[in-house]
């Protein structure tokens, strides 16, 4: 196991999704913070998709990783998803330096959208070195649909 987290019921191994972010971070456009992130989103249906952060020059048009892997996991058709993977890192900095980066408020509350409360975040500085929060913990008192349609009151 990697890390106690790991052994829990129901509780997935993440080492391939964390792979799979590591790999995307790869990919990452980031020439300005020169902070690459991969992310790895797994779908119910068992299929993962990945992003990586693709920043602008002009700052505000920047997409995160995790917003990229739910826009190609969204595109593809897919809705509900079982856990994701962060890894975000600058190139210069030695893997136990690594900081945790955390997904920022809009992917959690994109993240939202598509999981529960239960989602597992795994943010990880490698395959083997990683914590893993829920979105609830990540995210609680979420807005949702639930706001938008309240129910009726007497
Ligand atoms: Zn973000």
């Amino acid at each position: 196991m990697k890390q106690s987290e790991a052994g829990r019921a129901g509780e997935m191994d993440p080492d391939r999704l964390i792979q799979a972010a590591l790999q995307a971070r790869q990919r990452a456009w980031a020439p300005y913070s020169g902070f690459g992130v991969g992310a790895a989103i797994l779908a119910v249906s068992g299929k993962i998709y990945t992003g990586c952060n693709i920043e602008n020059a002009s700052y505000g048009a920047t997409i995160c990783a995790e917003r990229a892997a739910v826009a190609q996991a969204v595109s593809a058709g897919e809705r509900y998803f079982s856990a994701v993977a962060v890894v975000g890192f600058s190139s210069c900095v030695r893997p136990a330096d690594r900081p945790l980066a955390w997904p920022c408020g809009i992917c959690r509350q994109v993240l939202s959208e598509f999981s529960g409360p239960d989602l597992p975040v795994y943010v990880a500085r490698s395959a083997t070195d990683y914590v893993m929060l829920t979105l609830g913990q990540l995210l609680p008192y979420q807005f949702g649909s639930d706001q938008l349609a309240p129910e009726p009151s007497d």
